[in-house]
């Protein structure tokens, strides 16, 4: 899924006002990748190759020298991952400083929504890495029934949380 819908779904369902942390956590585990793997482009001295279809970008990123970033990939959209940085800070600040950090769920929220909408041709989501490498064949959140039934999705979420909610 693309980055501003993760930022609104995780705006839209998680409680609380909205925050800059909810968006941070919402978009971290593609972030993370992707800003690595420009960086690392950058210091090569080489820009990252403009790709015209999914397939051209699959196969640049299978090429020896580029397959890290499809392995870290699987990490940053593991839950067992996000499980381990996350119980610790969330019982910190449930116990320690009395709230709710919601924002955390931002991150296995994104992993969640991931996991039906890529499939085995593009960034197939291994959410029990480093367990298991069991991935789900979805439906490719780049297709235009789901891109816009997506966002179509988010309008409604939005009004429902700011009109019936009233919050
Ligand atoms: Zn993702």
């Amino acid at each position: 899924m693309d980055i501003m819908a993760h930022s609104l779904w995780s705006l839209v369902l998680l409680p609380g006002p909205p925050s800059i942390a909810k968006v941070a956590f919402g978009i971290a585990p593609d972030v993370t990748v992707f800003a690595t793997s420009l960086t690392v482009q950058a210091f090569k001295g080489k820009m990252q190759p403009g790709f015209k279809t999914r397939q051209e970008m699959m196969e640049w990123y299978n090429l020896k020298e580029n397959r890290w970033v499809l392995n870290l990939y699987k990490w940053t959209h593991s839950l067992i991952i996000w499980g381990l940085v996350i119980i610790p800070l969330f019982a910190y600040y449930y116990f320690y400083l009395n709230q709710i950090p919601w924002f955390l769920l931002a991150a296995p929220l994104h992993i969640l929504m991931d996991i039906p909408t890529h499939n085995n041709n593009s960034f197939p989501v291994q959410f029990l890495t480093p367990f298991s490498t069991f991935k789900v064949n979805g439906l490719h959140w780049s297709k235009p029934l789901v891109f816009i039934g997506n966002y179509v999705l988010i309008i409604l979420a939005i009004f429902f949380r700011l009109f019936v909610l009233r919050k």
